[in-house]
C-alpha cells in the first residue's frame, strides 16, 4: 500500500463504498488519513463496574450476561442486557438497534464506552459504544480518545476510524517531505506523528499540535499551488505591446464628468505601469459595490484603443453587459470609441469593426475574431467558473502569448486572504467610495411594523418620486436560480402587488426570465416606468440606477453580512437620500448584533471581517456559490499561519533546491501542473 494507492484496494471498501467516499473527495489512501476528525470522545477513563457513577462517561470491561429486547408502550425497542465484571454487575441499555441482540453473543467479553445514568432506577451504560476485547490489544472504539469524523454520504465515524486505523496500522513509516530546518523553524510536528495524532492521539494536546503541522500543509499547498500558477503565467508574453501616453490618458480623465478617487488612480498608476511589460498583466481589482471599478476598467480599454487594439469586456450576466454597453458608449462618446454587445440574444452594433467586445460568457462561444484584442476585462469574476475565463483569455491569445487580463469582483474578501486565495494574481484595491455619496440610512424591521413599512415606501415613492428593490427570502445559495427561489420570487410579487394595490407599479426580475424580458423589466425601470423592482437575491449585484434610493430585503438574518452590504450597494448612487429596510423576524442575539453592524456603515471588508468571525467563511464569501475554497483543517481565520506560508511558498518556487522531497511530491500531483 502506497499513499497514492485508490481506496478500492483497501480490505472492505467496495464498488459501493468507493462511490460513497468520492462523494466526500476520497480518492486515494493519501485523502483518506486527510480525512480529520472534527472531534473526539473522550473515553480514556477505564473503570471498574463497582466504581462507575451516574453522570460519568466512563469504559468498562466486561462480559455479557444477558441480552433481549423489550418492547415499550409506543412501539420502540430497547436492548437491555447485564454486564459484569469482578466488581460487580451493572446495566446496559441501547435503543432501536434489534440487531444486537442477535449479534452481541451472551458471554463474550467486550469493551463499552458511554454515558452511565439511572434508568429504571438503577445504573446503566446507555448507548455506549462497543467492541469485543480482547486483552493485551489495543482497542479501537472504546478505552480511549476516539475519533469522530463528520457523518456524511452515508458513510458512519466508525467505519471510518476502522478504515484508517487500517491503512496507519500498514502503511509503516510516512515520509517527511518538509525540510527539517523548516520544521524546527516553525517548531512542527513531522508527518508521521501528525498524521497518527490526528487520528489517534493519546492526548488532546497531541491532536492539537498534529492540527497546527497539518493546517500549515493545507496552506502551504494552497499558496504554493498559486504561486505555481503565477510562474506559469509569468511564462507568457503580452501578446501585443502597449505604450502609455499620458497626455492622452489626462484628456480622458479631464472628460469624466467627476475626478477619480485616489485609489482609482493608484490603481489605474498599477495597471498601467503592468500593461508596458512583456509579461501580460493578470491583476485582480477588488472593490466595494459602488466604489467605481468600471471606470478604471474603462480607463484600461483605453490605453488598448489607443495603441489600436481591441478589448473584450466580460459580465455575467445580460443586464450587467448591457449595462456596461450604455456606460462605455457614455463615456467614450467623444472619443469615438466603438462599443460592440454580443450576448446570446444577439449582437448589437456593427460586427468587426469595433475597439471594445462587450457581452455575457457568449463572448467565448461567439464566432468572434479576437486577434487585435490586447486585453481582457472579466467583471464579478468570481461568478464565472475558472474554465469560462481561461477560455476567454486562451481565445485572445496564442501559443505562449496571452492578453493582459484584469478580472473583478465586489467581493471584500480580506486581504491575507484574498493573497491566498488570489495568491498567482496581482492585487489592486479601491478602498474608498467616491465623494458625495450619500450614507444609507438602515432600519431593522421587525414583522409589527411591515405594515407601517410598506405604507411608509407608498409615501416616499409618491412624494420623492424615488425607486427601490425589494430582494425576495434567500431560500438556498447555488449559482443557477432554483425554481424554488424564482417560485419564492413570484408569489413574493404576487403578494407584494395585493398590498400597493394600484399605488405602486412593479416589475419582477428573476434569472429563469427570457433575455428580452429581463432587458424590457430594466429598461422600464430605468425609464421609471416601474417604481419597484422585486427581485430574487442571485440577481444583479452592479446594477447602477442613480434614482433608486429603497432597498427592502426579506429575511435577512439569512444573508452573510457582505452580501447584504452588496444588495444594499445598488442604492444611494444618486445625489438623493437613500434608506434600506431590513426584514427580519428572528429576534436572536446573534441576528441582531450581526444586522446592527450594517447600520453602522461600515466597509465592505469590515463586515466581511466580522461575519467571517461570527459565521465563517463559507458563509462569508458564500463558498457554494463563487467557489471560494472551503478548508478541511486551517482555519481563514488564521492570518498568522496564512502569512507564514505564503511566504514560505514563495522561497520554495526561488529556491527549489531546498526544499527536494516537497518539490518531487508537488511534481508528482497533477494540481500543481495544471
Ligand atoms: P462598481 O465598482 O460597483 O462596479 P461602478 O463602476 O458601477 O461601481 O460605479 C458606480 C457609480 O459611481 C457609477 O455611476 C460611476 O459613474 C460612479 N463613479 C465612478 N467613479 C466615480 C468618481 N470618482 N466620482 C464620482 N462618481 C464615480
Ligand atoms: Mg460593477
Amino acid at each position: 500500500m502506497k499513499l497514492d494507492s485508490p481506496v478500492a484496494k483497501l480490505p472492505l471498501v467496495g464498488p459501493v463504498y468507493v462511490r460513497r467516499l468520492e462523494k466526500l473527495g476520497i480518492q486515494t489512501v493519501e485523502d483518506l488519513i486527510h480525512h480529520i476528525p472534527h472531534r473526539y470522545n473522550d473515553y480514556s477513563h477505564i473503570a471498574k463496574i463497582a466504581h462507575v457513577q451516574a453522570g460519568e462517561t466512563a469504559t468498562i470491561r466486561a462480559e455479557l450476561k444477558e441480552l433481549k429486547n423489550l418492547y415499550t408502550k409506543h412501539g420502540k425497542k430497547i436492548q437491555a442486557g447485564i454486564v459484569s465484571d469482578n466488581s460487580g454487575n451493572m446495566q446496559v441499555i441501547w435503543f432501536n438497534q434489534p440487531f444486537l441482540a442477535r449479534n452481541l453473543k451472551k458471554g463474550s467479553h467486550l469493551s463499552l464506552s458511554g454515558k452511565v445514568d439511572f434508568f429504571n432506577r438503577e445504573r446503566a451504560l446507555l448507548s455506549p459504544d462497543y467492541e469485543y476485547f480482547n486483552p493485551g490489544y489495543q482497542t479501537l472504539h472504546t478505552g480511549r480518545l476516539v475519533p469522530v469524523y463528520p457523518e456524511t454520504a452515508q458513510i458512519s465515524s466508525k467505519w471510518l476510524r476502522a478504515r484508517i486505523n487500517y491503512v496507519l496500522q500498514n502503511i509503516g513509516h510516512l515520509e517527511e517531505f518538509l525540510p527539517d530546518f523548516l520544521l524546527k523553524q516553525n517548531n512542527l510536528l513531522d508527518f508521521n506523528t501528525a498524521i497518527n495524532s490526528i487520528h489517534f492521539p493519546q492526548k488532546l494536546e497531541d491532536a492539537q499540535k498534529a492540527r497546527v503541522r497539518l493546517s500549515f500543509d493545507e496552506l502551504l499547498f494552497l499558496q504554493l499551488k498559486n504561486q505555481y500558477k503565477k510562474e506559469n503565467w509569468n511564462q507568457n508574453k503580452a501578446i501585443h505591446n502597449l505604450r502609455i501616453d499620458k497626455k492622452i490618458y489626462k484628456e480622458f480623465t479631464n472628460s469624466l464628468p467627476f475626478n477619480l478617487t485616489l485609489s482609482q488612480k493608484k490603481a489605474i498608476g498599477e495597471i498601467f505601469s503592468d500593461l508596458q511589460k512583456e509579461t501580460p498583466m493578470n491583476r485582480l481589482l477588488e472593490g466595494d459595490v459602488g466604489s467605481g471599478k468600471t471606470v478604471v476598467a474603462a480607463t484600461c480599454a483605453f490605453c488598448s484603443f489607443i495603441n489600436g487594439f481591441q478589448s473584450v469586456f466580460m459580465a455575467p450576466t445580460q443586464i450587467l453587459a448591457n449595462q456596461h454597453y450604455k456606460t462605455l458608449q457614455e463615456i467614450f462618446a467623444k472619443f469615438k470609441v466603438r462599443v460592440t454587445l454580443i450576448t446570446s440574444a444577439g449582437v448589437k452594433s456593427d460586427f468587426g469593426k469595433t475597439d471594445i467586445y462587450v457581452g455575457t460568457h457568449a463572448l467565448i462561444h461567439k464566432k468572434v475574431n479576437f486577434e487585435n484584442v490586447a486585453i481582457v476585462v472579466i467583471d464579478e469574476q468570481h461568478r464565472f467558473g475558472v474554465e469560462q475565463r481561461a477560455h476567454l483569455v486562451k481565445k485572445s491569445g496564442k501559443k505562449s502569448h496571452s492578453p493582459h487580463v484584469l478580472t473583478m469582483t465586489a467581493t471584500p474578501i480580506p486581504r491575507t486572504i484574498a493573497l491566498t486565495f488570489y495568491g498567482d494574481l496581482d492585487l489592486s484595491t479601491l478602498d474608498e467610495l467616491p465623494k458625495g455619496r450619500q450614507k444609507i440610512t438602515t432600519w431593522i424591521v421587525p414583522p409589527l411594523k411591515r405594515e407601517a413599512a410598506y405604507n411608509w415606501i407608498k409615501e416616499q415613492i409618491k412624494k420623492e418620486r424615488v425607486q427601490g428593490f425589494i430582494i425576495c427570502p434567500l431560500i438556498e445559495e447555488s449559482q443557477v436560480e432554483s425554481m424554488r427561489q424564482v417560485k419564492a420570487a413570484t408569489v413574493e410579487y404576487e403578494k407584494l402587488c395585493k398590498v400597493f394595490a394600484n399605488s405602486v407599479k412593479l416589475g419582477l426580475l428573476h434569472g429563469r426570465l427570457k433575455a428580452k424580458e429581463k432587458d424590457t423589466t430594466m429598461d422600464k425601470f430605468r425609464a421609471g416606468d416601474i417604481d419597484i423592482l422585486v427581485s430574487t437575491p442571485v440577481v444583479e449585484v452592479g446594477i447602477d440606477v442613480a434614482n433608486a434610493t429603497l432597498m427592502i430585503i426579506e429575511a435577512a438574518e439569512r444573508f452573510g453580512l457582505a452580501q447584504l452590504h452588496q444588495l444594499r450597494g445598488r442604492i444611494g448612487r444618486g445625489k438623493k437620500k437613500s434608506y434600506c429596510l431590513l426584514f427580519t423576524s428572528r429576534k436572536s442575539k446573534t441576528t441582531n448584533q450581526r444586522l446592527k453592524a450594517l447600520k453602522e456603515n461600515k466597509s465592505g471588508f469590515e463586515l466581511a471581517e466580522l461575519d467571517l468571525k461570527m459565521r465563517g467563511p463559507g458563509e462569508v464569501f458564500g463558498t457554494r456559490q463563487h467557489g471560494f475554497p472551503e478548508l478541511k483543517i486551517a482555519s481563514w481565520n488564521d492570518s498568522g499561519v496564512i502569512k507564514l506560508t505564503k511566504k514560505v511558498a514563495e522561497d520554495v518556487i526561488g529556491n527549489k533546491t531546498r526544499y527536494p522531497k516537497l518539490i518531487e511530491k508537488l511534481e508528482s500531483k497533477e494540481i500543481i501542473l495544471n
